[in-house]
């Protein structure tokens, strides 16, 4: 049975404030509507670049504290995404507690969609695990701060595309940090995943004439890929033995651990995946020590969270690809941040974004108290 925020609180001494002070989160929403049975949590990590933007995912979470863990954990992510990709965004998520199978209705996403209004631009929502188009559009009737929407809507449709040829650029970058070439014609590169995106990175790869190996649980998809590419089908398990260049993780999270890391062979880890590494502080280092080269999961993929940003002021797909292939230069900073002060590559990147943020919030902050002062003088000049 699920436990209750109060419940925790009593049982535990969980605190909502320590936890948002603890990752500086600017704002949590309760959202509560016992009519249409919604009860969700929108988080807003840090507006400091720009409105927080981030997907919102329907699970059905063991407790409300697991929810509420899940959402800071995430809409911090999206701050950090944000900021390494030069947006400006903020960092934001939302969580509907409820089984996506059984729970949905017009009325819950609608009381949803309400509660993203009324925060008046503060968030702005896409769709995340859990969430279907249908899901989004009863959200968008109530409020229009909705990205990720179709393209018959005017909205930019799957970014898988875009992604994958954001993974592209950073595992080119990767390649030429890695073996002093970003010609990936080659190399070795086993795919984890025949997925949306992987589809998508498996056509430039071999266009260059790049040497594939893929694996994936669904037949049909490996399949597909073999016949496109020319790609050698793996099994599920082999696929971190193998003697390759690069390993691109396009599948799962928490894959790169204890066990997994040590049976690598590859030279550099460039994939789509969110959370590819179990324990950052662990297996972060772990990589580092066995010469690895990792290319940040949340740089890399970008390119989703490029290419709906890109909604915000009229979508533009030229653009979103062009920005998404900036992705090879921000790789490069954080590859040679890391090595100048030898660090793991995501602790460099975690430094960089966290340099943008101070940067911008202190040029915003002495803006701000400029214009408050001329504003103030004004004031008072124009009443004498
Ligand atoms: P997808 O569902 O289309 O593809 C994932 C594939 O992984 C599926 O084909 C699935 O069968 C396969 N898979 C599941 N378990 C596996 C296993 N144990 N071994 C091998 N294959 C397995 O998803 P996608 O949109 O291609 O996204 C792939 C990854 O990239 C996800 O982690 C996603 O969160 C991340 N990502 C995607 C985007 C995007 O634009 N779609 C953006 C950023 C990050």
């Amino acid at each position: 049975m699920s436990s209750t925020l109060s419940e925790n609180v009593q049982r535990t001494g969980f605190s909502i404030f320590d936890h948002m002070e603890d990752k500086e989160h600017e704002q949590i929403v309760v959202c509560s509507d016992p009519t249409s049975g919604l009860k969700a949590l929108i988080a807003i990590h840090n507006t400091i670049l720009g409105p927080a933007l981030g997907g919102v995912r329907m699970w059905p979470y063991d407790s409300e504290e697991a929810a509420l863990r899940d959402v800071l954990r995430l809409s911090r992510g999206m701050t950090y995404k944000a900021s390494v990709a030069g947006l400006n965004l903020g960092g934001g998520k939302a969580v509907i507690i409820g089984n996506p199978k059984k729970d949905k209705s017009e009325a819950l996403f609608r009381a949803f969609g309400r509660y993203v209004e009324g925060l008046a631009g503060r968030y702005i929502t896409a769709e995340d695990v859990g969430m279907q188009v249908r899901d989004m559009e009863w959200i968008r009737m109530e409020t229009k701060y909705v990205t990720g929407i179709s393209t018959a809507l005017g909205g930019s449709g799957s970014p898988s595309s875009v992604t994958a040829f954001g993974v592209y650029m950073g595992m080119k970058a990767a390649a030429k940090k890695a073996f002093g070439s970003d010609d990936l014609g080659n190399r070795k590169i086993a795919l984890q995943g025949a997925g949306n995106v992987s589809s998508h990175l498996a056509r430039y790869m071999h266009k260059e004439g790049a040497t594939l190996y893929v694996t994936d649980i669904d037949s049909e998809k490996v399949d597909r890929m073999v016949r496109e590419t020319g790609a050698v089908a793996i099994d599920i398990d082999d696929i971190y033995d193998l003697d390759v260049d690069i390993f691109s993780p396009c599948a799962l999270g928490g894959i790169l651990n204890e066990v997994t890391i040590p049976r690598l062979k590859c030279a550099v880890i460039a994939g789509a995946a969110n959370n590819q590494i179990d324990d950052e502080m662990i297996h972060g280092a772990l990589l580092m020590e066995r010469g690895i080269l990792y290319a940040p999961d949340y740089v890399i993929n970008a390119g989703g969270l490029i290419n709906v940003s890109n909604e915000l002021e009229g979508y533009n797909r030229d653009y979103a690809l062009e920005q998404a292939a900036r992705i090879y230069d921000t790789m490069m900073r954080i590859f040679d941040y890391a090595s100048t002060h030898n660090v793991p590559t995501y602790t460099a990147s975690n430094r960089l974004a966290e340099k943008r943020l101070e940067q911008i919030g202190r040029v915003k902050s002495i803006y701000a108290s400029q214009s408050r002062f001329s504003g103030r003088l004004g004031e008072t000049t124009g009443r004498r």
